[in-house]
């Protein structure tokens, strides 16, 4: 039938009614009708848009885009995209978000040289916005948060993340996250003016009928996106709830998992994601190896860290990054998707706790093995929906 008429109506893409709908849709029930949105076709196409928007059209001489090392590969290759060097910062390694005291210092240290800051709100975590908002006053300095796992966290106050924020805020609606539709994307602000103009440089830069009036791209996300968008966002509380389930029940069943603080309001869950216990790094692989020699889907995000790939060590800027090096090295992505039962739950648990339990790890003992035949029980293939 929305498929029907989206056919009827022969209009396929340029932010349609379709579209529209959604936008409006999406501020009134995520952003408790504050602030205006954006559809983009991806995050990253979202990001690059609200980095270079953020910048203007200012000075020519180098300058970085402040983000932390712990992150997708999108937030600094769209600082690249945009002509700005990606200077990575350490994190907290409660949170795993930036850790602000080494924000600071680079924001002492780089002073106007920072273009832009590019905080992580660390897979779906409820960072400190207002300590943003502050940032942007203080250092005249603008804040672009990447929150591509954010949708469905709601904060403190029982408002959407990202809420009423002066900056940007860029979602993720990629088949990884959440709230997932395949390839997708949304750009928040409370400034409605940055909006619009996001707005004209997703079509091309066109400020007037067909004019290029500033930079531009085609971030443009067509009418049959939006729609996949709205049915999803229409169920999408469902998905919360369970998604919540899921992840209490890793949380009570592995308590030798560390995970991220539990907080007022509610995270939303792209993975299960947990840090195995400290001296784990070493055989951090390994144990990956295992899970998925059990049938059991596991990712390592983000490991390797930025500052750990190829093209950012030789691209990027920074310095000792320890915390991230451990918190990378021991995180493990465990399995989390919506049609996930109770028993494909207890069984990752079961193959984790039989993993860890048959193996005490010290820092300084070798790499371990596993007798494959146990965890073959378990073989059932609990595939998870998360690889990039
Ligand atoms: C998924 C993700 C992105 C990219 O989102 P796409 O919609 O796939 O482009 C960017 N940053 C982070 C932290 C992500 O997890």
């Amino acid at each position: 039938m929305a498929l029907r008429a989206i056919e009827e109506r022969r209009m396929f893409s340029n932010f349609g009614p379709v579209n529209a709908t959604f936008e409006e849709d999406m501020v009134a029930r995520m952003f408790s009708g504050v602030g205006s949105c954006m559809t983009v076709c991806n995050a990253t196409i979202g990001l690059m848009l609200a980095i270079q928007q953020a910048i203007g059209r200012r000075s020519t001489r180098p300058r970085y885009a402040l983000m932390p090392s712990f992150t997708f590969a999108a937030a600094a290759q769209a600082a690249l995209w945009c002509g700005l060097t990606p200077l990575l910062c350490e994190i907290d390694p409660v949170t795993w978000s930036a850790c602000p005291q080494d924000e600071e210092r680079l924001l002492a240290l780089y002073g106007d040289d920072i273009a832009v800051v590019v905080p992580y709100a660390t897979f779906g975590y409820d960072i400190d916005l207002m300590r943003y908002e502050a940032i942007m006053q203080r250092h005249k300095v603008p804040v672009v948060v990447d929150a591509a796992a954010s949708l469905g966290t709601v904060s403190a106050d029982g408002r959407g993340f990202g809420t009423g924020f002066k900056g940007t805020v860029v979602f993720s609606m990629h088949a990884t996250k959440a709230f997932a539709t395949g390839e997708a994307g949304v750009v928040y602000s409370n400034n409605q003016d940055r909006i619009h103009e996001l707005r004209q440089m997703c079509n091309f830069g066109f400020g007037q009928a067909r004019t290029a009036t500033m930079p531009g791209l085609n971030g443009k996300l067509s009418e049959i996106g939006a729609l996949l968008c709205q049915q999803r966002l229409n169920t999408f509380e469902e998905t919360m709830i369970h998604r919540t389930a899921v992840m209490a029940r890793y949380r009570a069943a592995l308590p030798d998992l560390t995970f991220q603080p539990i907080q007022r309001g509610r995270q939303a869950h792209q993975f299960g994601v947990g840090l195995l216990p400290e001296g784990w790094g070493p055989h951090r692989s390994q144990f990956s190896a295992e899970l998925t020699a059990a049938g059991i889907g596991n990712a390592t995000y983000f490991s390797p860290h930025l500052a750990q790939q190829s093209y950012f060590v030789e691209n990027a800027v920074f310095e000792d990054l320890s915390v991230t090096d451990d918190i990378a090295g021991r995180v493990i992505s465990l399995p989390m998707f919506d049609t996930m039962t109770e028993a494909d739950t207890d069984e990752v648990i079961a193959v984790v706790r039989q993993q860890m339990s048959a193996h005490t790890v010290s820092a300084s003992m070798p790499a371990w093995s596993l007798p494959l035949d146990v965890t073959n029980a378990f073989r059932r293939h609990v595939a998870a929906d998360q690889v990039h």
